[in-house]
């Protein structure tokens, strides 16, 4: 059998929409598909032959979504909860949802009690839920199960996020707080995380130096860029935090001199 997928070739609901992609190095090649709901996503050749993947991920969601409603355990799947759960399984379990590479593609996983909504819709009554919450993981690198799991404002949510958000960079993955940390990041948090808000391609977000960064200080009558006088010895503080001292208005040679953290006075002799 030849392994060369056409365009127009079709397996149940995706249909090959281009030439197989190598995203990457020695991963087999994807194909662009189209799911018949709108979704467009990649797929393995081998996965759409052997009838792994059959849709974009709508058909198991259909599938569980009528099994339920044979079994009447639970009303509408127009809830705003049921839409809550749905989301969950598609960032775990399909490879085609932009968010699946953090959730899913690193190993978050649903316990098997959550597969069908109803025990899901149970517990998030039984645990405060309410339509403004959004469902958390206490533990960022735990799965979701009722061990794991809050309901928490969005704002709260977001702000957990804001800090584990993962990017990919230089071949690794870490969180958005990580990368600031590395030394080949070139901004400021806050710089990163609008870049990545933006739609920034994750390593041109990191490396790339942003116009008021690229600037020059002057300080113990010498003029160096920002980079350079972070490496220097007379330099006490932090690229990001001498950034964020110099975003305030504070004078260079203050920015640069005064160290991170207070220093504990000793008493004079
Ligand atoms: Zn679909």
């Amino acid at each position: 059998m030849s392994s060369i997928l056409r365009i127009g070739d079709r397996f149940n609901r995706l249909v090959v929409t281009g030439s197989p992609v190598v995203l990457k190095k020695n991963w087999p090649a994807k194909y662009p598909v189209r799911c018949d709901c709108g979704k467009e996503g990649m797929a393995r050749g081998w996965d759409l032959v052997h009838g792994t993947q059959k849709s974009c991920g709508c058909l198991q969601r259909e599938a569980v979504s009528a099994r339920n409603k044979t079994r009447k355990t639970h009303g509408g799947t127009n809830t705003r909860l049921y839409q809550t759960w749905s989301n969950m399984w598609d960032r775990c379990s399909n490879s085609n949802t932009r968010s699946y590479e953090g959730y899913g593609g690193r190993g978050i996983t649903i316990c098997k009690e959550w597969e069908g909504f109803a025990a899901f819709k149970e517990w998030a009554e039984a645990n405060g839920y309410a339509d403004n919450l959004t469902i958390d993981r206490k533990q960022n690198d735990d799965g979701y199960n009722p061990e794991n799991c809050r309901w928490v404002t969005t704002k709260e949510n977001n702000r957990n996020k804001r800090y584990h958000r993962l990017l990919t960079a230089f071949g690794e993955t870490k969180m958005i707080a990580e990368w600031v940390e590395d030394d080949r990041c070139q901004v400021s948090l806050s710089t990163l995380q609008g870049r990545v808000r933006k739609g920034w391609h994750d390593e041109d977000a990191i490396s790339k130096p942003s116009c008021d960064q690229r600037r020059f200080l002057t300080a113990f009558g010498e003029t160096k860029s920002l980079v350079e006088w972070t490496k220097d010895e007379r330099c006490r503080t932090n690229r990001a935090a001498l950034q964020e001292r110099l975003n305030m208005g504070w004078e260079d040679e203050r920015a640069i001199s005064t160290p991170t953290r207070p220093i504990k006075h000793t008493p004079k002799r």
